[in-house]
């Protein structure tokens, strides 16, 4: 089993059994360089609130700065970070909604078009190994995430039989799934256990035989790459992908791009083109990404925000 195909499948999985926001392949650390195989963002309470204002990811920095629903401030006061990071996370405020702007004497004000919401709940990391007899770097991965504590849950997520030995190697606290991305059975050999978000963590930055490079990463700072992480999941999704222009390829119902000719999800951008031996040259279907993830899941493709913005340009053309 594909590495690649096995995310896939288990993300379509996740899509379809939970009220969450599912992504994948993002970064999970806080000075660190942790990515993260499969992501899902449970809602919150002002979950509705913050769909309602655009469906894209809202930057971090635009979030945390002095920049709020009432009277509007000069940019460049209203920032606590880097000038050039300041007009980036400005420029995508803007044009995602979440800010809008007004002159004062040829100067940028800006307020938010909404108060930002609480709207994240538990989040839950999945790091997949179909194969754990090929582990790679799996433990010190796992041990990476527990001891930061970034997320509420670890869970491991493989397509073999796990065996005492495997669990011994694997750290106590994250959960271990069987899953089969053919049929969708899913066996919870064991379950996570709550890691505690609100404290400070420990991260490993490098983990090698002879010594291992930490830092403490502290609460506030952890407050931060969570509401970062939940940001791109929530703007991303995890159907990053396009489907091969090739007539053999036939995505099924949750937009997974099957091949029949290998009898397998495939990896297009790896794996098509004139070099396979079953290409057939055709039109790449449509990936259908907004109407399928808004079909699935709680993510918001038409919010009022932007259909009001959307009416308000209209009318200016
Ligand atoms: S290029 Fe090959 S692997 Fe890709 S869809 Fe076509 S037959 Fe399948």
């Amino acid at each position: 089993m594909q590495e690649f195909g096995f995310e896939l499948a288990l993300c379509a999985d996740l899509e379809a059994r939970r009220d969450a926001i599912v992504s994948r392949q993002l970064g999970g650390h806080v000075r660190g360089r942790r990515v993260l195989d499969v992501v899902c963002v449970e809602p919150g309470p002002g979950f509705a609130d913050r769909a309602a204002i655009t469906p894209e990811s809202i930057p971090p920095a635009a979030i945390g700065s002095a920049v709020g629903p009432g009277h509007a401030r000069y940019w460049k006061e209203a920032f606590d970070c880097d000038p050039d990071r300041a007009e980036r996370a400005l420029e995508r405020a803007l044009a995602c909604g979440f800010f809008e702007r007004e002159r004062h004497r040829s100067r940028t004000y800006v307020r938010q078009t909404a108060r930002y919401p609480d709207w994240y709940d538990r989040i839950v990391a999945i790091e997949n190994k179909p194969d754990l007899d090929r582990p790679g770097a799996l433990e010190t991965q796992l041990l990476t995430d527990v001891k930061l504590g970034l997320v509420d849950e670890v869970v491991l997520a493989t397509a073999s039989h796990v065996t005492g030995a495997h669990r011994n190697r694997i750290p106590e606290a994250v959960g271990i799934w069987e899953f089969d991305p053919d049929t969708g059975d899913r066996v919870v050999v064991r379950e996570a256990v709550s890691l505690p978000t609100g404290a400070s963590g420990v991260e490993i930055l490098d983990r090698g035989s002879a010594r291992t490079e930490v830092r403490i990463a502290s609460a506030r700072e952890k407050r931060r790459a969570r509401l970062r992480l939940a940001e791109r999941a929530y703007g991303k999704g995890w159907r990053t992908y396009d489907h091969p222009a090739c007539a053999r390829v036939e995505p099924d119902e949750a937009g997974l791009p099957y091949c029949p000719w290998k009898g397998r999800i495939v990896r297009p951008v790896e794996e098509c083109g004139s070099d396979c031996g079953g290409h057939e040259p055709a039109e790449r279907p449509p990936a259908d990404v907004e109407r399928l993830r808004a079909e699935r899941s709680p993510w918001e493709p038409e919010p009022e925000g932007k259909r009001r913005r959307q009416s308000g340009l209209d009318r200016f053309s």
